[in-house]
């Protein structure tokens, strides 16, 4: 018991150290909002959570990067006039502390069920990036898991229809999840990006994830793929979300709304990529 404890502890000033060094738009509030269909912003400044309501239940994704995170979640889900006990299933991108670290916490607060793919349900329940990273193993506090699923996972609730898209390299269980809304009397295709940057993965002789530079460009022509209207990230800088929201308060309605959006973010992360693993490769040469 004391030494369960005392590894809680641990974990805990741990993933609060991390904390410590993050960007402070992480933490900043910002009020929440609708942003097309029946999707709303409900995270931080800097770091997204998508709330996704039905007559039968709400689905939100990501969490924010701790238990205090997940209280500005919470916070901004009730500024909208929606109930936490109406949360019915917790998803998540991938198993990185700024987007799963207040999972535990969401859980505990609305009892709902967390959905995670089976290569980051680990993870997950462990508190830790899995795979080789210059970063180490980030903790965060732990969360079980009550649902794994893989690749073309369907995720129905109400009148939400979420499916999974399985892109992995940032985590080696990294979701990036598609729906479609009606806005305006117009059906747009929304997608959810997983993160795909290096992120100080190893790249060159990863002994714990070996087919990373595989799964990188499976995940790049995926991401090229998906036709998506609008392209909601799990990083603000990832999609420019406060400017957008700017020109939506200015009386823009299409200011969440660009085609080539996603094709452009999977183009330019496969640039970042390329220019990362040749570094790493010149780095491993005798
Ligand atoms: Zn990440």
């Amino acid at each position: 018991m004391k030494r369960t404890a005392s590894i809680v502890l641990a974990v805990l000033a741990l993933a609060g150290a991390a904390q410590a060094a993050d960007p402070p738009n992480w933490s900043k509030p910002v009020r929440p909002y609708r942003v097309v269909g029946n999707i709303y912003y409900v995270g931080s400044e800097g770091l997204s959570a998508w709330l996704i309501p039905s007559s039968e239940g709400h689905v939100l994704l990501d969490s924010g990067p701790s238990p205090a995170g997940a209280k500005l979640i919470e916070a901004n889900i009730q500024a909208l006039g929606f109930k936490l006990s109406d949360v019915k299933i917790l998803i998540n991108t991938h198993a990185h502390y700024d987007h799963a670290g207040g999972l535990a916490q969401l859980k505990a607060d609305t009892g709902a069920k967390v959905w995670a793919s089976r290569a980051d349900e680990p993870a997950l329940e462990k508190g830790q990036h899995f795979g080789d990273n210059a970063n180490g193993a980030t903790p965060f506090a732990p969360v079980k898991v009550d649902k794994t699923f893989g690749d073309g996972q369907k995720l129905k609730l109400g009148e939400t229809l979420l499916v999974a898209h399985l892109t992995p390299g940032h985590t080696i269980g990294c979701t990036t999840w598609t729906t479609q809304v009606v806005d305006r009397d117009r059906p747009l295709n929304v997608t959810f990006p997983c993160s795909a940057s290096v992120a100080d993965n190893v790249l060159v002789g990863n002994k714990t994830y070996k087919n990373i530079v595989a799964d990188y460009r499976a995940t790049f022509a995926t991401l090229k793929a998906l036709p998506t209207d609008v392209m909601l990230p799990s990083h603000e800088e990832q999609g420019h979300l406060l400017d957008k929201r700017r020109k939506m308060l200015s009386g823009d309605v299409n200011a969440f709304i660009d085609p080539t959006e996603l094709a452009r973010y999977a183009t330019t992360s496969e640039e970042a990529f390329d220019k990362e693993l040749a570094r790493q490769q010149a780095a491993h040469k005798p």
